[in-house]
């Protein structure tokens, strides 16, 4: 099979280096040498999530994690900010956890509206929200700190906030913001294969899950929080997934916080740049663009699964054609992970030739 360079967002480009980190030997997961490699990385995870709590380690997708956080720390009832397929997905899943829960829908291409949230919030309805930082399928990132300034007014309220897809693309302050629940995944913004969750709980949240029946055993907070105190996982985790987390994190402070998140804004103005000048449209409101993907609307009506096609057969690369009920009105150019200004110039070129013909 032929190698083809993943330009959509999720999963997306593993690098050798990352591969060959996850070749080495096993080791068992209650031995010193785990214990070791798990508390090596603890201190630089904590710098990632801008937090003194533990990062926890679940080699699970993303959505375990998410559902986890229903099982949690939902009591009463939970308010799912939706704004796009994603965050959409979420309402049904705490529905399907046996939970309370109500919906605070914006349209697609739209943030999560802050005063909506305030508005909803002040019913006294709710004892948890979700929210999605940034919306992958829509190429929206909304307004955390705003959010976040709205939440602080509800400490009864416990926030459940999904990074996967902005994760070390912008800085987001999970302590000095009050989120109760940072989570995300591994194969978006991390550039590492699939399967891993980080996520990290404010003292609020261990004491609202303290309160919680029914959280189950595999993704149960408080289990994550007494096996971390060990250095250790409530059960065996892909030990290959952190150790390709362990290569990723050494090479994402080589390079500097500050670097990682000027180099994706500076790709990410590369394509935004392209969108314009092609006579594109975004389909995210302006001042609410993604910085790790683009979303564009397909205003030309293109074929845009002809063009991928081309794009994959020249160039072995590809993007994506859109997402949930924008599939084909849109594609979606990701420029997460290790992209540089010459890898996704050069993606761009690509792309101008494949839509030619
Ligand atoms: C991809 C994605 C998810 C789902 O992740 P899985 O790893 O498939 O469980 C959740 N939230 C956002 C914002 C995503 O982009």
């Amino acid at each position: 099979m032929p190698h083809i360079k993943l330009f959509i967002p999720g999963p997306i480009e593993v690098s050798e280096k990352t591969l060959a980190a996850m070749a080495k030997p096993m080791i068992g997961h209650r031995s010193g040498d785990f214990k070791k490699l798990y508390a090596a990385i603890q201190p630089q995870l904590q710098a990632l999530f801008y937090t003194k709590q533990p990062v926890f380690l679940s080699t699970s997708s993303s959505w375990g994690v998410m559902e986890g956080a229903i099982n949690n720390v939902v009591g009463k009832k939970v308010l799912n900010c939706m704004n796009g397929a994603f965050s959409d997905k979420w309402l049904d899943v705490s529905r399907r956890c046996g939970k309370q829960a109500d919906g605070l829908q914006a349209e697609w291409g739209k943030p999560v509206d802050p005063k909506a949230l305030d508005a909803k919030l002040a019913t006294g309805e709710y004892d948890a929200v979700t929210i999605i930082h940034n919306e992958t399928s829509t190429g929206v990132m909304s307004n955390i700190e705003e959010l976040a300034a709205v939440l602080r007014k509800y400490p009864n309220v416990i926030s459940i906030v999904d990074t996967v897809s902005s994760f070390s693309v912008v800085p987001i302050k999970m302590d000095e913001l009050g989120i109760d629940v940072l989570l995300t995944g591994s194969q978006k913004a991390l550039a590492l294969p699939p399967g891993l969750s980080l996520f990290a709980c404010s003292e609020r949240a261990f004491e609202r899950a303290a309160q919680i029946q029914g959280r189950g055993y595999y993704f149960d907070f408080l289990e994550f929080k007494k096996n971390a105190e060990g250095s250790m996982t409530p059960s065996t985790p892909c030990i290959s997934q952190i150790y390709a987390l362990q290569s990723k994190v050494e090479e994402i402070f080589a390079e500097g916080l500050e670097a990682r998140y000027a180099r994706q804004a500076k790709t990410n103005q590369l394509v935004a740049d392209w969108v314009v000048a092609r006579g594109f449209e975004f389909f995210a409101e302006e001042g609410y663009r993604s910085k790790s993907l683009t979303c564009i609307s397909n205003n030309k009506g293109l074929d845009m699964e002809a063009v991928n096609a081309l794009l994959k057969k020249r160039y072995s690369a590809m993007i994506n054609c859109g997402y949930g009920k924008i599939k084909g009105t849109t594609f979606r150019i990701s420029n997460m992970g290790d992209e540089t200004e010459a890898t996704i110039s050069e993606l761009l070129t690509w792309l101008d030739d494949c839509i030619k013909g």
